[in-house]
């Protein structure tokens, strides 16, 4: 039998969506799709909370929404802000690089972000953008998002935000809090097979691609060549630039009615009751988060491996029927691990996963499992 997968991201998937995976082919200009297509965007704008949203949908990974945000926000000289949070952190500061940004990094810790004090004196020094990593996936981070973009309002920056580990699971209000761009990949808490790069861009983030001097450094990541065909398929009419991922997309948009179904207030918090059951489970087992308390996210934990022990009992982890993942931030790599609990994880996914831990790491039987049940 194959082992649970709680990494985070992929995730496991729910039965329908791997259905509409195998769904026959059809042409990316078919009635059928074209509503499907349709309504995925329009579902979008309520799972990213932005009902003044204009969602991009195209094929490629959660980096190539990272660029797909980017590359239309940056021109060559403009200053960038961005939240040090860890490795995803750095990939963003990579890509603001590669498309001309000077990036002022505010650094942080492992285990934390910046403060908002920080990050808006950095922004007092003027710039266009202020970027951060909603959910660090190495780390554990949850960044003060809806606090950051505050600031940057008061120093008139735009706010992009990486979502790869939030949207869908963490609760993330664009419109509210004054996010302008947030970008996902279908893999994570959106629980659909990866393959999906997702961006939301507000009205402000439009705007300023529109006002643009140079042109977009990327031909695949160009706005301008996207935007008229997910205006079309908006209005449920085909047209194409370049082919969509047609099943990525029925899978999507299965996954994106299920998650309405349960609405997004109810989601967020389901996803937090999930997570402090599993963190008071390994609280229990005398395992050691990585972030401290006022930076734990909702979508994965991580964890430092128990007293004398590394990665080599994630093995035995896997052996007894769950699959996790090791460290991701270079200097602790070594010494932690993560598990994943966003998209589809139940309670008792998780409580699977906590007596797997027990029996692989020799701790207390059943001591990980009952602390978990008494918090959920
Ligand atoms: N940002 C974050 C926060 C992520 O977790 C990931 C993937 N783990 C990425 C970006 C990159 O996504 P992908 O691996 O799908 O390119």
């Amino acid at each position: 039998k194959r082992p649970l997968l709680m990494i985070p991201g992929p995730v496991e998937f729910e039965s329908d969506v791997l259905a509409a995976m195998a769904t026959p082919a059809h042409s990316h200009v078919s009635a059928e799709f074209i509503e499907v297509f349709g309504q995925a965007l329009e579902d979008l704008r309520t799972v990213f909370a932005a009902p003044d949203g204009t969602p991009f949908v195209i094929p490629g990974s959660g980096t190539c929404a990272m660029e797909l945000a980017v590359a239309n926000l940056v021109e060559p000289g403009d200053r960038a802000v961005l939240t040090e949070t860890g490795y995803f952190s750095w990939r963003m500061r990579d890509l603001l690089e590669r498309h001309g940004a000077v990036v002022d990094m505010v650094h942080a810790p492992a285990g934390s972000a910046p403060s908002v004090e920080a990050v808006e004196a950095a922004l007092r020094k003027g710039a266009k953008l202020l970027a951060v990593t909603h959910v660090d996936t190495s780390t554990g981070v949850l960044a003060p998002l809806a606090e950051y973009a505050a600031a940057a309002h008061r120093h008139g920056a735009l706010v992009l935000a990486d979502g790869v580990c939030s949207v869908g699971g963490q609760e993330l209000r664009m419109q509210d809090w004054g996010v302008d761009v947030v970008l996902t990949g279908s893999q994570k808490a959106l629980a659909v097979p990866a393959g999906l790069a997702l961006v939301m861009a507000r009205p402000a983030a439009l705007q300023a691609f529109h006002a643009r001097r140079a042109p977009v450094g990327s031909y695949y990541a160009d706005w301008g060549l996207w935007l008229p065909v997910m205006e079309a398929y908006l209005e449920r009419k085909a047209a194409y630039f370049g082919t969509p991922a047609v099943n990525n997309v029925f899978a999507l948009g299965t996954s994106l009615r299920q998650i309405l179904a349960e609405g997004m207030e109810a989601r967020w918090q389901r996803h937090a009751r999930l997570s402090r059951a599993f963190k008071a489970g390994a609280a229990a087992l005398g395992l050691e988060q990585i972030p401290a308390e006022a930076y734990q996210a909702v979508t994965l934990t991580t964890l430092y491996y128990p007293q004398g022990k590394d990665a080599s009992g994630l093995k035995a982890v896997t052996e007894a029927g769950v699959t996790l993942a090791g460290g991701l931030y270079p200097d602790l790599k070594a010494r932690y691990f993560r598990v994943g609990h966003m998209g589809t994880a139940r309670i008792g996914d998780l409580l699977t996963t906590l007596a797997a831990i027990e029996a692989a790491y020799d701790l207390p039987r059943g001591a990980g499992v009952a602390a978990a049940q008494q918090a959920w």
